[in-house]
């Protein structure tokens, strides 16, 4: 019950799915813990359901200064930072002949300067032996029609991870990526397309999943507690497929 017992944490796009989840169980296990979301009302909404020592800061993690705000907002409230989760992320999907150039830089906005910028701004305030966590994907080394770009993102994601953990090793920071396969969230209905078509989609993922169904966001969430955990001590650069096998067949 007490693995993150006093440790802080940011996460960010933590008023769904996944973030969410891992807000909920890292705040069971004693952190104090910043929701990050782009949606004041969504923050709002899920306060209401949590218990412990949280704050909501509303940013988007697309806009240079609200990531720096969330930085300060967090160390002004809680002091330094233990765990820096960055999770938030979209997955439209659009053919490779559809491509736009605003399509483009929406996702590599959101899914891969918001992260380094975020990273950038809390570095200094990490403490020695804390730990970053990316939300990747395991669209890094599978293809999966019309998901182009966000998986030109998250290969973008994982490569900026390799570095920052070579970075920042001499202080003892861990980085480490989780890489879900599909998972049960509310971002497929973000994604653009008809219901038919998200749930012949989602047929289509799950029967391609050894384990033969989606995930859960509760099971990424533990992940996320495992990889943030001292159980985890000696687990550096990796990106963790958390996907029922989908990556390995
Ligand atoms: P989700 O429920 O849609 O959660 C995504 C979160 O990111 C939401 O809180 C969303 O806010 C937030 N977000 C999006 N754009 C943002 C921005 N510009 N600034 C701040 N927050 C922003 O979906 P999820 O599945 O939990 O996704 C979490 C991460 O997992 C993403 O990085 C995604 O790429 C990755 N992932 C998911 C799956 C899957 O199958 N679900 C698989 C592989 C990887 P709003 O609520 O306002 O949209």
């Amino acid at each position: 019950m007490n693995k993150l017992k006093n440790k802080v944490a940011i996460i960010t796009g933590a008023n769904s799915g996944i973030g969410l989840a891992t807000a909920k169980l890292y705040l069971q296990e004693g952190a104090k813990v910043v929701l990050a979301g782009r949606r004041k009302e969504a923050l709002e909404k899920v306060a209401e359901t949590l218990e412990g020592d949280f704050i909501t800061v509303v940013a988007d993690v697309s806009i240079p200064d609200n990531n720096s705000n969330l930085i300060k907002v967090a160390t002004d409230t809680y002091g330094k930072i233990d765990i820096l989760f960055l999770n938030a992320g979209i997955a439209p999907v659009i053919p490779i002949t559809d491509i736009t150039e605003t399509h483009y830089d929406e996702i590599f906005n959101i899914n891969v300067k918001g992260p380094i910028l975020a990273t950038k701004e809390a570095l200094p305030h990490i403490n020695d032996g804390g730990t970053i966590l990316f939300t990747s994907s395991i669209v890094n080394q599978k293809g999966f029609d019309g998901l182009g770009v966000y998986s030109a993102s998250k290969g973008a994601l994982r490569s900026f991870a390799r570095v920052l953990t070579s970075e920042v090793k001499s202080r003892g920071i861990r980085v480490n990526s989780i890489a879900p396969g599909p998972i049960d969230t509310p971002i497929y209905g973000k994604m653009g397309l008809p219901q038919d078509v998200i749930e012949e989609m989602g047929k289509g993922f799950a029967g391609q999943v050894p384990l033969g169904r989606f995930g859960t966001s509760e099971e990424i969430a533990k992940t996320a507690l495992f990889l943030a955990s001292d159980d985890a001590s000696y687990i550096n650069g990796i990106e963790l497929e958390v996907d029922g096998g989908l990556s390995q067949i």
